[in-house]
């Protein structure tokens, strides 16, 4: 990948970066190296004690979804300084251009992320199937 590109896509990654941990923030306290969902103190009350249990769940499914974008941000600007940036991380491919710029945090080529995040390897990964059951084929 040229130069060039390549240092527009750490400015894409950096802004990104600095939004999520941003957005993570208002969410999570950091302790340490990790992320704790903040559980919001409203009162005693039952109602009160409701809207807490209801805020903290929203913040937990924030914190979750913005942790693994950080993570990918933050492994991509590492792939960047390795100069393996644009290699997949599954296979090794290099990952299209057009991919890269529309989502610069890509670790995976399509192939491997579709396959990833293919809900039926999932499911059958998770049933694990019985050896003379017919798999989906990969
Ligand atoms: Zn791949």
């Amino acid at each position: 990948m040229e130069n060039q590109k390549l240092t527009e896509i750490k400015k894409s990654l950096l802004n990104e970066k600095e939004r999520v941990e941003k957005e993570l923030s208002e969410v999570a306290e950091k302790k340490g190296e990790k992320f704790v969902p903040i559980y919001p103190e409203y009162g005693d009350g039952d109602e009160e004690n409701a809207s807490e249990a209801e805020e903290y769940e929203v913040h937990l499914a924030l914190d979750k979804n913005l942790e693994k974008i950080l993570t990918d941000v933050i492994k991509a600007l590492a792939k960047i300084e390795a100069g393996t940036y644009g290699k997949c991380d599954s296979c090794g491919q290099e990952i299209p251009a057009e991919r890269l710029e529309a989502f610069p945090s890509a670790l995976l080529c399509v192939p491997c992320q579709s396959k990833k995040e293919n809900p039926f390897n999932k499911f059958f990964r998770k049933l694990n199937p019985h050896k003379n059951v017919k798999q989906p084929k990969k």
